[in-house]
């Protein structure tokens, strides 16, 4: 019976994996009026139902045929580590027996979840377990969205949400881009465009395709160097895209008033952590409406960099900030429960 059941379920739609384009699609081949579009996904999305039986505002018989089509499934929490400085990391099971990391990140009185795009990712950044662990599979609408439904069951009060956990978004573009309209639609998560940040390492045809999307998201990019020998040491997508390109591309990438482009800096002991390296990135900087992220690296066993001296990053930062650049230092959060990329999926599968 279960075999039954199951193959059953593969065969219909699940409701979650709908954009908002294609649930018309389906309440018009149902011959039903359009108004029933935006209910069906208020209930999924705001109102996070586990069941088409609980849609009590549409016609039983809507519910039947529905019921017949489609379902609405959850992903599981397999496990989640609080840490003392208050970050969570949750641990999720896809139905195919991969499995996922989110993070919240409690900062001042504001909490951001830090989603993942893909199962592993293929750009294989010399810093980060994910990538270490090689690429297997994009994850689609449903497994995105529902990282932000689950840990809001939890937690009511997620503010922010970034694309900046395991994988690149933008090498998953149309499930990424798909999943943020419906983050930010009236009818879907209902969470404004400015709450959420979009981090890439630098794909530049895909950042030119998203600049013609008009999402009015943020934007982060993941930089590292400032100049291509060093990018290229530790991200080797670099050699594709070298950094001159990249900033050409930022520089025209039309942002919403008011909004500036954050790069994100992983400061890494003797690699790229001197004074003149912070002298250089001021200098390609220029002209770029930006802010840094300057991001200590946390070593881990298994990895040859070490994490810089604290001395260090606050030279580097000041030079920055001499050059009139907002420049925070962000301090590693969750470090007692493996909360850098990868780290909790690492231990799990051993
Ligand atoms: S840092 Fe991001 S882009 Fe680089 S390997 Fe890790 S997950 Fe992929």
């Amino acid at each position: 019976m279960a075999i039954a059941g199951n193959h059953l379920k593969m065969q219909q739609l699940n409701l979650k994996n709908l954009s908002l384009q294609e649930m018309e699609d389906l309440v018009s081949s149902l011959g039903e009026k359009p108004y029933r579009v935006h209910q069906i996904y208020e209930w999924v999305f705001q109102k996070d139902v586990s069941s088409i039986g609980e849609m009590t505002n549409l016609s039983k018989n809507l519910r039947n045929q529905l019921s017949e089509l489609s379902y609405i499934s959850r992903l599981s929490i397999a496990d989640k580590r609080v840490s003392k400085d208050g970050t969570e990391k949750y641990l999720l099971m896809l139905e195919d027996g991969n499995s996922i990391e989110s993070v919240l990140i409690p900062d001042e009185d504001r909490l951001t979840l830090c989603i993942s795009t893909q199962v592993g990712c293929k750009l294989n950044c010399a810093f980060c377990l994910t990538g270490k662990g090689g690429f297997i599979r994009n994850l689609n609408h449903y497994e995105i969205i529902e990282q932000i439904l689950s840990v809001r069951r939890e937690k009511k009060d997620i503010i922010n949400i970034v694309l900046m956990g395991m994988g690149e978004p933008l090498d998953n573009y149309e499930n990424v881009i798909k999943s943020i309209k419906t983050m930010i639609s009236p009818h879907g998560l209902k969470i404004p465009a400015k709450r959420i940040t979009l981090s890439t390492s630098g794909l530049i045809p895909e950042i030119k395709k998203l600049a013609k999307e008009n999402l009015k998201i943020n934007l982060a990019v993941s930089l590292n160097a400032s100049d291509n020998e060093t990018r290229d040491k530790i991200m080797p997508l670099s050699k594709k895209y070298p950094i001159e390109e990249l900033l050409k591309t930022l520089k025209e990438y039309p942002l919403p008033p008011n909004r500036r482009i954050t790069f994100e800096y992983v400061m890494i002991k003797r690699l790229n952590d001197s004074i003149e390296d912070a002298k250089k990135l001021s200098n390609i900087l220029k002209g770029i409406k930006c802010k840094i992220n300057l991001i200590p690296f946390n070593s881990y066993e298994g990895v040859d960099y070490e994490a810089p001296d604290y001395k260090n990053v606050e030279d580097f930062r000041n030079i920055l900030i001499s050059q009139h650049y907002t420049t925070i230092i962000r301090k590693s959060k969750g470090a007692d429960i493996s909360a850098a990329c990868g780290q909790l999926r690492g231990k799990w599968q051993g």
